[in-house]
């Protein structure tokens, strides 16, 4: 099954995320000031990438040579295939369920570690380091990484709520994506094995693929512009009037 949809995840992942945190924050009765939902827009970009853990050949896998590579043999394996057992909601529900206990026993030492990863494989797979393949860009990348977490420490003085919600709505914005390719997901495993199929986009790494989500960005560009000019959150629809 074709894996090259690792970039376009990896900006599904951030775009959505920032489109719906707002709001989630506003639901859940939370504070997320302009620092905290870049931060968490980086560990939900990384987040959309997880899914794929279960692909030897996945973007991510290949992330840190045989490091990752054997992990994602080893996920593969306990998931039962590509597009199986790390591609249904209930695998959402439970890596969100463990980061929001990672937060509560370990608190800032354990989320900041969880950026610094999410941070790095997401910056790798959208193309944010100079000097790509190359030891010096490598560290360069690291370096950046350790900035964008240093400045969780900073910014989010504790506060890491949003954490499990990034982390949860990544991956489910990941499954939603390949879900609209064909072959689908088994969105609701265990309880089902059924393949859930929204074909919009075709074959992974497809023409139609790349169209569909290249109007979707603009379209998303188009409404937030508008809103912002009419002065409305552009997560409603207040500009429509
Ligand atoms: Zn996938």
């Amino acid at each position: 099954m074709p894996v090259c949809m690792g970039r376009t995840h990896a900006v599904m992942g951030a775009a959505l995320w920032l489109a719906a945190a707002p709001s989630l924050a506003d639901r859940l009765g939370q504070e997320l000031s302009g620092g905290s939902l870049a931060l968490s827009a980086f560990a939900a970009s990384g987040a959309a990438l997880l899914p794929d853990l279960d692909h030897p050949r996945a973007t991510l896998a290949r992330t840190l040579g045989p490091v990752t590579g054997n992990l994602a043999r080893a996920v593969a394996a306990l998931a039962g295939g590509h597009r199986k057992g790390t591609h249904c909601l209930m695998a959402c529900v439970a890596v969100g369920a463990v980061t929001g206990l990672l937060r509560v026993k370990t608190g800032t030492v354990g989320m900041v570690a969880i950026l610094f990863v999410l941070a790095y494989v997401a910056m790798l797979t959208l193309g944010l380091a100079a000097w790509k393949g190359r030891p010096a860009g490598d560290v360069i990348l690291v370096a950046q990484a350790t900035v964008v977490t240093g400045a969780g420490g900073f910014v989010c003085r504790g506060d890491w709520w949003w954490m499990t919600w990034a982390v949860g709505g990544g991956m489910l914005i990941h499954i939603l994506g390949d879900m609209c390719t064909l072959g689908g997901v088994p969105l609701f495993l265990p309880f089902s094995r059924r393949r859930i199929c929204l074909p919009v986009m075709g074959r992974t790494g497809s023409v139609p693929e790349s169209v569909v989500a290249a109007t979707g960005f603009a379209a998303f560009g188009v409404w937030v512009t508008c809103a912002t000019v009419a002065g409305s959150p552009w997560w409603t629809l207040a500009w429509l009037n």
